[in-house]
């Protein structure tokens, strides 16, 4: 370990690496002009800021990317990571002549671990530019709009679908151009990806806390050695961090290294697995967002015990179940819940719930509701999401909790914890309110608190309960507001066994009374996360 370190003060050499990815990755098999040298990368992260966590107390991490999806590819590259052991990611334009000569190669590929990853169906990048005579005009992003490429991008999708089986995917950007006729396209294309390789940038990030998934800068190699791309694993090392390489060619094919570069960096690779974690991009990815989930969710005297970010493309169903139906659910309420992804759905990473006005299976309105009923379970802890609520006379959000024995015990012997509830004619009160035996509906145990100079539907706020053994307490945005105790309610205190949580998103009902003229539709709820702890045990005195 000491000697693998001591080489890491050694710098990078530069010159005939490009820091930029995929400078001139098209089929033009003329090799791209030197791009200017690198920017002298940041200093690394300081001493006191916390290591990022690699599996296995791996010091860094390394994705081997290969794009276009080339003849030397399969010849060269995954014969030499199949023989080491290690598993790389190949960026499929799909309208690359070996795709479709080759498309079995590829399906074997995937299914020995290798990532197939989304290179668009036909490669487009910018025109414009002195070194993009070899851009065709039918497939100049410049020309081709917003709407287009991100149609063609997720079809590709699809198309990769259909050769390895998989519905997770990350994206390399053609050349790492964004702006399409229109405008930036990448943004659009964020619900359908894990990651997104975008842009110029440090090859090398300086600290982990920098790297944004979906716009992860990667190191080009073209003609390097294998001591200049093992001397960048190496930096990697030393601050702790990553390095993406997007090689085109290897040892043939376009923008190349050599094969013996490349079996040198792999090689490398396999004998310091302990230190270096080589892996997909999409696996390294996943891991990121992961930790950086963990560190969001971090909250001292607590432990995450389940949480939803909202950050993938489809509601995760084996944490929500959706509840149709449109009786009126005891309130009168007016919609009839829906399972259309035009009621729910998870976008730009939130929880969508959208209250329509439309005659839908006898109702005037629609809308959703979820539960993590059957699913998360859960008896004492810190329950806790970020809402923003929509606006409007009759519109009656809420995140509340409900027993998990309610079949067998009934309502409201089963116990509900509302946790926030808004009603559309008081925007400026959140209520928490607690349902049980003797003390519900409009003789529950509630208060509200005020939102001063705002309204609740004007931003987001956290909303949360700490509940534990004969106590619970409310909480919006970290004050505390309203608390409940046996010796408080009037009537049996029913909340010692576990509970589940809802979501929903009513219109209309007996409490907040009834849209008019001046609610608008659609209305929609966001909820970015909803996370459940639970209590460390406290310290031994
Ligand atoms: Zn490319």
């Amino acid at each position: 370990m000491h000697h693998f370190l001591a080489r890491l003060t050694r710098s990078v050499p530069r010159g005939a690496l490009l820091a930029a990815v995929c400078v001139a990755c098209a089929a033009s098999a003329h090799a791209a002009a030197p791009a200017p040298a690198p920017a002298p990368a940041p200093a690394p992260a300081s001493v006191t800021e916390p290591a990022f966590a690699w599996p296995g107390g791996a010091r860094a991490a390394v994705s081997l990317a290969y794009d276009d999806a080339l003849d030397s590819q399969l010849d060269n590259a995954l014969p030499t990571l199949d023989r080491h052991g290690i598993k790389g990611t190949f960026y499929l334009q799909l309208s690359s002549p070996p795709v479709a000569a080759r498309l079995p190669a590829w399906r074997a590929a995937a299914a020995r671990g290798h990532e197939l990853g989304n290179h668009s169906l036909f490669h487009q990048c910018s025109g414009k530019g002195p070194d993009r005579g070899w851009v065709a005009a039918h497939r100049d992003l410049a020309t081709t709009s917003r709407a287009q490429m991100v149609d063609q991008v997720l079809l590709a999708n699809t198309m990769l679908e259909a050769i390895d089986g998989r519905r997770e995917r990350t994206y390399t950007a053609p050349c790492g151009d964004v702006q399409a006729l229109g405008g930036d396209y990448l943004p659009a294309l964020r619900p359908a990806f894990v990651a997104i390789k975008a842009g110029n940038g440090p090859g090398v990030p300086a600290s982990m806390a920098a790297v944004d998934p979906y716009q992860v800068a990667s190191v080009g190699p073209v003609g390097a050695s294998g001591a200049e791309l093992i001397a960048l694993v190496e930096q990697a090392v030393a601050r702790g961090t990553m390095v993406a390489f997007t090689f085109h060619g290897i040892g043939g094919d376009h923008l190349s290294v050599s094969s013996q570069a490349h079996e040198e960096l792999v090689r490398y690779l396999a004998a310091h697995r302990d230190v270096v974690w080589t892996d997909t991009f999409i696996n390294i990815m996943q891991h990121l967002r992961q930790q950086v989930t963990q560190a969001q969710a971090r909250l001292p005297g607590w432990t995450l015990a389940w949480s939803d970010e909202f950050s993938g493309a489809t509601l995760d169903r084996t944490i929500w179940t959706l509840e149709t139906g449109g009786h009126g659910w005891g309130n009168n309420e007016m919609q009839f819940y829906t399972a259309r992804p035009e009621n729910v759905r998870v976008e730009d990473g939130h929880l969508v719930i959208e209250a329509r006005k439309e005659r839908y299976e006898g109702k005037d309105y629609t809308s959703a509701r979820l539960k993590t009923a059957g699913l998360k379970e859960t008896q004492y802890g810190r329950f806790e999401a970020r809402i923003k609520v929509p606006k409007g006379q009759g519109i009656w959000p809420a995140f509340w909790m409900l027993g998990a024995d309610i079949g067998k015990a009934g309502w409201p012997r089963s116990g509900e914890i509302d946790i926030m509830e808004i009603i559309g004619k008081e925007p400026r009160n959140a209520y928490g309110t607690l349902h049980g035996p003797g003390y519900s509906g409009e003789h529950a145990f509630s208060k509200p608190i005020a939102l001063d100079g705002a309204d609740y539907g004007d931003d987001f706020h956290v909303f949360a309960v700490e509940w534990e053994p004969q106590a619970i307490r409310w909480y919006r945005d970290g004050v505390h507001y309203h608390t409940a105790t046996p010796a408080l309610v009037k009537g049996d205190w029913v909340f010692e066994h576990p509970f589940f949580v809802l979501l929903n998103l009513a219109v209309g009902g007996y409490w907040p009374g009834y849209p008019d003229s001046t609610t608008a539709f659609p209305r929609r709820m966001l909820v970015d996360y909803v996370r459940v702890y639970r209590k460390d045990a406290a310290p031994a005195p």
